[in-house]
């Protein structure tokens, strides 16, 4: 099990297009292994590639229920998906607005509104052609990791009216407070730990 490094936003390969997987070769297979290793370890609902720095159009998803809670989400033995390739070729008109989160963008929620159902064609591990339809939540996870390789992140979707930092804090009976926050000041604190990262990564 290699649990590998989550990219932040800030460092360029989130923002770049991630190209195609051409084969499906012993080290992609590792690769997807691995990013559902770290997509547990986190633990998070989805991961894409460039999340772990790999320019490449790959996302592992969790397979999770239309109304699951996304804090309800502690099974045993968790149904994973990879997805190879994979392209949206249906959505719904209709909409649902929820709050998101990242495991690139952490501590930051907001609300994004998506397409409640989605169709998404792939190709497997085993290069065998595949659909994956997604309702409710499981259509965000989708909908989300697929922007990932586009260079999307939710801070563009989201409301920024409803952009807030969970911040842990004892006096509060849930654990944590939120603060309110704005596009520019998010992009500006990650902008900074990538700097911090890249002069610590320099100095090794
Ligand atoms: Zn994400």
């Amino acid at each position: 099990m290699s649990v590998l490094r989550i990219r932040y936003l800030g460092e360029p390969v989130l923002r770049a297009r991630a190209e195609p997987v051409a084969e499906i070769t012993d080290e992609i297979r590792r690769l997807a292994q691995d990013m559902v290793d770290t997509m547990l370890d986190e633990p998070g609902l989805g991961l894409a590639a460039p999340q772990v720095g790999e320019s490449l159009r790959m996302v592992v998803v969790r397979i999770v229920s239309e109304n699951q809670d996304e804090e309800d989400t502690e099974e045993e033995k968790p149904t994973v998906a990879v997805l190879v390739n994979p392209e949206v070729i249906e959505s719904s008109e209709e909409t649902i607005t929820r709050r998101e989160g990242c495991l690139s963008l952490p501590t930051l929620w907001g609300e994004v509104t998506r397409p409640k159902s989605v169709a998404v064609r792939a190709v497997d591990l085993m290069g065998r052609p595949m659909e994956m339809h997604g309702e409710g939540l499981m259509a965000r996870v989708l909908l989300h990791e697929i922007d990932h390789l586009d260079g999307t992140v939710f801070l563009d979707k989201a409301n920024p009216d409803t952009l807030v930092w969970l911040v842990p804090d004892e006096d509060q009976e849930e654990g944590y407070r939120e603060d309110p926050t704005t596009v520019e000041e998010v992009t500006a604190r990650f902008e900074h730990i990538a700097r911090r990262r890249r002069a610590k990564e320099a100095e090794l």
